[in-house]
């Protein structure tokens, strides 16, 4: 069974953005038709898809460095460029910037030093 880019998109909770800028670009085994549509092969993609969970799996238990941020959007942890706080209360600041990849808001919540 194949699927549309946006069943997948809802499959694994990301925008149909993301199945177009990152998963495609990124291997996601696809094919177009005669009217130049997307489909997910539907057999292969579940594969591909289990590897690509059990990565991001594995990316948060990974601690973030300093310079990184994780972007929503693309549903991946991404570096920050020029981060801004954005809101800062005792102990814990907010900073956000955007992503290099899809230009999106990034968030961090972090210790505040000293
Ligand atoms: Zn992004």
């Amino acid at each position: 069974m194949d699927y549309r880019p946006s069943e997948i998109a809802d499959l694994l909770e990301v925008s149909v953005d993301t199945v177009y800028r990152s998963y495609i670009p990124a291997g996601c085994p696809h094919e177009r038709d005669e009217t130049g549509h997307i489909w997910i092969l539907g057999t292969a993609f579940k594969a591909w898809a289990e590897e690509i969970l059990a990565e991001r799996k594995r990316e948060k238990s990974i601690p973030m460095k300093p310079d990184e941020g994780w972007c929503l959007n693309c549903n991946m942890r991404v570096k920050m460029i020029s981060p801004k706080i954005i809101y800062s209360a005792r102990n814990r600041e907010i900073i956000q910037s955007n992503c290099k990849k899809c230009d999106g808001k990034v968030n961090r919540a972090r210790k505040r030093n000293g």
